[in-house]
């Protein structure tokens, strides 16, 4: 019995235009394979520019702006989100009493919504919790519709809340499955359908804890509950579909001749994604791994362009080029720890990233001179202020002493990220990213090489970024 999932990203149910498309690659598929599961993201950035709506975007932004006070934006997102619904409900559903019953579904969602930002203004604050629960609602009206779409056409689906299966940590807003318990309910709640010849439409991004509280997988979290189903049903493949031909050679928005790559490994997928490819929610790649399934990214809007393949096998993806990608990740700021004290003194490291940790933040990048006279790492923007009093606070006694320097923070900084498999194979790789820069006067501050030794990253001034990856770009030519 072949198995492929299917996930469909926001543009991709942007409007009922582009869900209609959808649909039609759905039912496509179905004529393939034995069995399909299609999962969906909230509804995207529609093709009609009089529609703007992103939908998990407007349910946050009303829940944090109830949690400060404002009465008036939740209603009226609660009237946006009814329109953009009920809009693509129309347009896809031709069934008047089926248009009726998922029209009511969407309105007892959005009034869940409405009651939920209302609690939340009369607290006052939100919490994470409250947060997973009101940005998880934008799938579960997809899914709704894009079922109901499927069946207008014929084919038989019904729409499922992954809260029912995928079984999560209770980390709020950034959740990770546990694998067990998921596979066990992933494939006693879709295995009957599959069975019966039903396309199960499974809402992505959410899950929820053991004990059945609602949570997220991160924004853009889709993508990872795509791998997660198909780890947990042994799929053959993944088809993530979304509004580029595959994945670019760099982010079309900063390089806009950037190419199709053909084929990828999985590990550099993962470099990219994590380097900030948005592409791809950077955990989604981990859970195909060890079951060898391949992915496929596509475009929703151009399905007959073959799009990238990701693979396992090192030489079942081929490269002309050493460089194959290069990606950015901006708003980030670059800390240093540096003095004499640092310097044979052991648990410096330790003592650092410890009181980093403390802070909630990930550190994106780390990279130590080899004098170790300092230690300088990156992390996310926001998360400066508070990483700089608990260094400071971590190291009082050593800074009295004079041992270690005022923490120095660089706030306008962006990390550059060159991938491909060749990068550590070739010799003179790091010279030419290097005179490539140089030859534009782009300082590089810090420089890191991922553990897989498939990337080389890059601290450069925010202001220099685009620049930098336009200059590192044109190294993937040839
Ligand atoms: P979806 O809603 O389908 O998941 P996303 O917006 O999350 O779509 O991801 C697709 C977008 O990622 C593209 O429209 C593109 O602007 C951006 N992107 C950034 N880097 C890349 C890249 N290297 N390859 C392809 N797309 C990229
Ligand atoms: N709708 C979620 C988001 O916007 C998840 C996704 O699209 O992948 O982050
Ligand atoms: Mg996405």
């Amino acid at each position: 019995m072949s198995l492929a999932v299917l996930k469909f990203g926001g543009t991709s149910v942007g409007d009922g235009a582009a869900m209609r498309q959808a649909a039609q690659i759905i039912r496509e598929a179905t004529t393939r394979w034995d069995r399909v599961v299609v999962v969906t993201s909230a509804m995207g950035k529609s093709g009609d520019p009089r529609d703007n709506v992103k939908v998990t975007d407007l349910l946050l932004e009303a829940a944090r702006s109830a949690a400060a006070g404002d009465g008036e934006s939740y209603p009226r997102a609660r009237r946006m989100l009814a329109d953009k619904h009920h809009a693509a409900i129309n347009a896809t559903i031709s069934n008047a009493d089926e248009r009726q019953r998922i029209g009511d579904e969407i309105d007892h969602l959005l009034s869940g919504f409405e009651m939920l930002c209302a609690s939340v203004r009369v607290l006052g604050e939100v919490t994470p919790r409250a947060l997973d629960a009101i940005a998880g609602l934008g799938e579960r009206m997809a899914a709704r519709i894009l079922a109901g779409a499927l069946r207008s056409i014929g084919v038989a689906a019904e729409p499922l809340d992954a809260t029912d299966f995928i079984v999560t940590t209770d980390r709020y807003q950034s959740a990770t499955p546990l694998m067990e318990p998921t596979r066990e309910r992933t494939i006693a709640r879709l295995t009957p359908l599959l069975q019966a010849g039903i396309v199960p439409v499974v809402t992505g991004f959410i899950g929820a804890t053991q004990a059945g509280v609602p949570t997220t997988l991160g924004r853009g979290g889709s993508d990872y509950s795509a791998s997660i189903i198909a780890a947990a049903l042994d799929a053959d493949e993944v088809f993530n579909y979304t509004d580029v031909d595959g994945v670019l050679t760099s982010d079309p928005r900063i390089v806009p001749n950037a190419r199709t790559i053909e084929v990828l490994t999985a590990q550099e997928m993962s470099e990219m994604a994590y380097f900030g490819a948005s592409v791809l929610h950077p955990m989604t790649i981990a859970p195909l791994v060890e079951k060898n399934i391949p992915l496929r990214v596509k475009n929703t809007f151009n399905p007959s362009h073959p799009g990238t393949l990701i693979v396992h096998r090192h030489e079942a993806a081929p490269s002309s080029s050493v460089i194959k990608a290069v990606t950015a990740i901006k708003n980030v700021s670059m800390m240093t720890v540096s003095g004499g004290g640092l310097k044979g003194v052991p648990g410096i490291a330790g003592r650092t990233f410890m009181a980093v940790a403390r802070t909630n933040t990930s550190v994106l990048m780390i990279s130590q001179a080899s004098s170790e006279q300092n230690i300088c790492f990156v992390i996310p923007k926001q998360a400066a202020p508070s990483v700089v009093v608990e260094l400071s606070a971590e190291f009082s006694r050593e800074m009295e002493h004079g041992e270690i320097n005022p923490i120095e923070n660089f706030d306008e900084a962006s990390i550059i990220t060159a991938v491909g498999m060749g990068i550590s194979e070739t010799p003179g790789v790091s010279g030419r990213v290097f005179s490539a820069l140089g030859a534009r006067n782009i300082n590089v501050f810090a420089i890191a090489q991922g553990s897989s030794e498939c990337a080389i990253s890059m601290i450069v001034a925010a202001d220099r970024c685009d620049e930098a990856v336009r200059a590192l770009h044109a190294l993937t030519e040839g």
